[in-house]
């Protein structure tokens, strides 16, 4: 679904990224771990288009999509939820999931979508007329994933979807993506800083350190990997 490949990113001296090559099969949900200032944010922001990489591909289901503009991914099928949430907080909750189903063109899939979200995030539901300041962080993380998933995205990148948040919040928007992966084969791509909480979820995941993979494997091996859990995941 994804191929990554000798991916190069810089914020003008700094080099935060350095070739780096990820695979994300089709179905699966791939976990980027490290420690803070390891590359993860960078890496998905220079695969979604939000920081043009300065070296490197990305193909999208075999389709060179290097440098393509954020909303182009969009259409394409790749939606990226960025650290911090980005959700429209002057705007009511249902507002919001409208606005990421904006470029659909199967008009049909607006009210679908909705209840479909709903569904998935019952507090939504519950909170659709209200503005989104008015809601907790928990409810903030979950109406930015469900904003991008009214894209029908076939791959999303998630930043932190748990930080801040408290363990049973957190454990609840897991389980929600393992429904999703598994009654919609969405393919997944989850930065963490939370290892333990990514390798219970993850098939796979790749470490970053200062920029430079490290570590690339399945999930349950490099959970049991001493060496990789002491060097770079605080584990
Ligand atoms: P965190 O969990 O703290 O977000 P991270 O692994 O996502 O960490 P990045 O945010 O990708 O790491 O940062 C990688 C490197 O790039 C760090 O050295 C960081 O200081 C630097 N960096 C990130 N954003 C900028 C920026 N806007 N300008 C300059 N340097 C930056």
């Amino acid at each position: 679904m994804l191929d990554v490949s000798g991916l190069v990113a810089e914020y003008g001296p700094v080099r935060a990224l350095d070739d780096v090559d990820v695979e994300v099969a089709e179905g699966s949900i791939t976990a980027v771990l490290g420690v803070n200032g390891a590359g993860k944010t960078t890496l998905l922001r220079a695969i979604s288009g939000l920081l043009p990489p300065k070296a490197g591909t990305v193909r999208l289901a075999g389709r060179d999509v290097t440098r393509r503009a954020p909303e182009d991914l969009v259409r394409l099928g790749m939606a990226h939820v960025p650290e911090g949430r980005g959700v429209i907080v002057e705007l009511t909750v249902e507002e919001n999931l409208r606005l990421g189903g904006l470029w659909r063109k199967d008009k049909g899939w607006l009210r679908t979508g909705l209840s479909r979200m709903y569904e998935l995030f019952p507090p939504l539901a519950q909170r659709r007329s209200r503005r989104a300041e008015t809601l907790s962080g928990g409810e903030r993380q979950m109406l930015a994933i469900a904003r991008a998933l009214m894209s029908r995205p076939e791959l999303l990148l998630l930043d932190e979807p748990s930080l801040g948040l408290a363990p049973r919040t957190a454990a609840q928007i897991v389980a929600t993506l393992r429904t999703l992966r598994a009654e919609t084969g969405l393919t997944l791509l989850l930065v963490e800083q939370n290892a333990g909480t990514a390798l219970s979820v993850a098939d796979r995941a790749v470490v970053l350190n200062l920029g430079r993979k490290v570590a690339d494997d399945d999930a349950a091996s490099l959970a049991a990997d001493d060496r990789v859990r002491r060097a770079y995941l605080e584990m």
